[in-house]
């Protein structure tokens, strides 16, 4: 029982209460590309649980190169060609590899934030001819339920308060905006295009107001 719990909570604004979370513990997590540190983080109201992976020095006050990557289990796991995120978060590592620095904050919120059962019906939907927006909707959901209020607690406890953000959604640069958290740069991340995905990030371009640019 040595484990040290410390509530983030009472950091909070009060309108982020709900996003409490709960620091559960650190470890060294070696990668193909970097030995990075992964720190543990739970929900206490929902048990929901996250992690962050960072390298180096990111409590010093320089601006950290960071990817917030709301997990994809297609993607990230099992190499689907259906989306970019694997391709993304694999860049993403590999950016941050080189700079010698950086976190990756890993969101466990599937498929836009409508989990993975319900994501698996809307890729049935978009195999018989729905987009991405439209499935969720068909589904019930908005188009995008992510929500990047988690990031406040968990960049407070690692020390960063200033980010080069490797993003193509402007969504979530407002969103850190909002948290207050300085975002200095925001780095690209386009990954190839295939058959599969490009619908799909077409879609992101046009619906979801993603800064993608084709390859020509
Ligand atoms: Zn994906």
């Amino acid at each position: 029982m040595d484990r040290e719990n410390t509530m983030l909570s009472k950091e909070l604004p009060e309108n982020l209460q709900e996003q409490a979370l709960e620091y559960v513990d650190s470890c060294a997590l070696p990668t193909t590309w970097a030995n990075f540190t992964m720190h543990a983080f739970r929900e206490p109201t929902t048990g929901k649980e996250h992690i962050a992976l960072t390298l180096g020095d990111v409590a010093n006050g320089e601006p950290v190169l960071a990817r917030i990557h709301s997990e994809c289990l297609t993607g990230d796991a099992l190499f689907s060609k259906r989306c970019d995120c694997g391709p993304q978060l694999e860049l993403a590592m590999q950016k941050i590899a080189a700079e010698g620095r950086g976190a990756i904050l890993y969101l466990r919120q599937e498929g836009r934030g409508i989990g993975l059962l319900a994501k698996v019906q809307a890729y049935h939907l978009q195999d018989q001819g729905a987009d991405t927006v439209e499935a969720n909707q068909k589904l019930g959901f908005a188009a995008d339920l992510r929500n990047y209020s988690l990031c406040d607690p968990m960049l407070k406890h690692l020390g960063i308060s200033s980010v080069k953000l490797m993003t193509n959604n402007p969504r979530k640069i407002s969103a850190l905006e909002g948290l207050q958290v300085k975002v200095q740069e925001q780095v690209p991340l386009i990954v190839p295009r295939n058959p599969y995905n490009e619908r799909y990030l077409d879609t992101k371009a046009t619906k979801l107001g993603h800064m993608l640019i084709p390859e020509l």
